[in-house]
């Protein structure tokens, strides 16, 4: 395959528009030597040979998606000018795209008032979305459930917070009774709703939750870092659509703009509802903050220095592709579910195949049938390898017997653990690809499937 190198144009254009800005400086010699710098960046191309090929559509693993070519061009353009997001004095423009765009992440959630930040990812902002629970809630602890991100523990451990961890149902989502009774005898100060887990993008049942909130009292932390764009989206069964249509009532919420708003990593976020949490943060700085009595975004986050040129390119991608339902990103975004769930429908009515349950957004789980546990892991396995062989990159989870207690599929449990196959399906070009992608893992399968007997 060719890389998409069109675009690059219009950053010479651009570069020559961003120069007017500073046309009043005296001229500064610049002592560039190409030919050095040539030597090393074609070194560079070729180490960067040694990746799997996430821009292409037969790349169906883990959560990697490239940049689109707006927010990949804002960046670069940026980085002329390199500013720094902690205070206004690094980097003024950038900050005030930065707020723009973070305002715009809210209202996708249908957010009246918020107070928010971008930072350099999910695991930073649950970090700051667990700190600020654990000032506005001291001494009670955070629950989570089995399968939610491995952050949330590790944070709880680093804030020195007792962490309590809820059962899943046997489609991967916090179970409501496991978490009442929780709530019956522990001191829960607050709970984290998955939206989108990382291994099978399960969705937890967040009306429900609610619901033991009027009773417990609670904060809710939504972890939607990989699932929250999926609120725009037209095609989500109508239980899912329920959960998306109450993220408006919780406390806090994360999404990370580089795993499906198309942007470079360095890019997460977090917002609280409540404006005033931004005192929590409150601290002093004797050589900062100087410039303007407006905001600097040092002043609402964990993190000091950060990229001014991810804001940059969060601007310009939500400038191209607004966060609207039946916009271009939100088409685009189904286009990657409706492949997900195209994949899932050949797979399901194969019988070379088992799975456990539909995805409720993009990321597909199977495997190959065969009678012992031990036995599927092994030719999980060798299906991965084999496809890779054939340019069809997969993924692989490791998932617990329970999620498979509604498959129709008798299976001997000799090991707890079973290796399947995971697709995440993230890019709209997948659904043209779905009969090649197919025909792949066909193949392989039955090539796998032959030598095994
Ligand atoms: C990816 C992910 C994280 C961690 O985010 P990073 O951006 O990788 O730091 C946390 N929670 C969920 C649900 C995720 O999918």
């Amino acid at each position: 395959m060719t890389l998409e190198k069109a675009s690059l144009k219009l950053l010479q254009e651009a570069l020559e528009r961003l120069e007017i800005g500073f046309q009043g400086l005296p001229e500064v010699e610049h002592t560039t030597n190409l030919d050095a710098l040539r030597i090393v960046l074609l070194e560079v191309a070729e180490r960067m040979h040694d990746n799997y090929p996430y821009h292409h559509p037969l790349y169906i693993g883990q959560m990697l998606k490239p940049p689109t070519e707006i927010a990949r061009l804002a960046y670069m353009l940026s980085l002329w000018i390199n500013p720094n997001n902690h205070a206004l004095d690094g980097g003024k423009a950038s900050s005030a795209m930065e707020k723009e765009a973070v305002a715009e992440i809210a209202k996708m959630f249908g957010w009246n008032t918020h107070v928010g930040h971008l930072c350099s990812g999910g695991t930073i902002a649950n970090l700051e979305g667990l700190w600020v629970a654990r000032t506005l809630v001291p001494n009670k602890k955070i629950a989570a459930s089995n399968h939610s991100h491995y952050t949330h523990q590790r944070i709880c451990g680093v804030l020195n917070i007792p962490f309590q961890p809820i059962p899943c149902d046997s489609r991967s989502r916090l179970d409501v009774g496991s978490l009442k009774k929780i709530l019956e005898e522990e001191d829960i100060g607050t709970v984290v709703v998955t939206i989108g887990t990382t291994a099978t993008g399960a969705i937890d049942p967040l009306p429900d939750i609610l619901e033991l909130q009027s009773e417990y009292r609670f904060r809710i932390h939504v972890d939607a870092a990989y699932g929250g764009y999926f609120t725009l989206v037209d095609n989500l069964d109508a239980e899912t659509r329920t959960v998306f249509d109450c993220l408006k009532e919780v406390d806090s919420l994360v999404v990370d703009p580089h795993k499906h708003g198309l942007q470079p990593y360095g890019c997460g976020c977090i917002l609280f509802k409540d404006s005033s949490v931004a005192r929590i943060y409150k601290h002093d700085s004797p050589y900062t903050y100087f410039s303007s009595d407006e905001l600097h975004l040092g002043e609402i986050s964990l993190e000091c220095s950060r990229a001014g040129a991810s804001a940059v390119a969060l601007w310009a991608t939500q400038r191209l592709l607004p966060l609207t339902p039946k916009g271009k990103f939100a088409t685009d975004l189904s286009k990657a579910r409706k492949a997900a769930l195209l994949l899932f429908e050949r797979i399901q009515k194969d019988p070379r195949f088992i799975v456990a349950f539909a995805p409720e957004l993009d990321i597909v789980i199977w495997a190959p049938k065969a009678k012992n546990a031990s036995e599927i892991s092994l030719l999980s396995k060798e299906i991965f390898k084999e496809s890779a062989v054939k340019n069809l990159h997969l993924a692989m989870a490791e998932l617990p017997r329970e999620l498979f207690a509604d498959t129709k599929q008798e299976i001997n449990w000799d090991v707890n653990y079973v290796t399947c196959l995971r697709s995440c399906l993230m890019k709209p070009e997948h659904l043209d690809w779905i009969d090649r992608i197919w025909s792949t893992l066909d193949l392989v399968t039955n090539k796998v499937l032959n030598n095994s007997i």
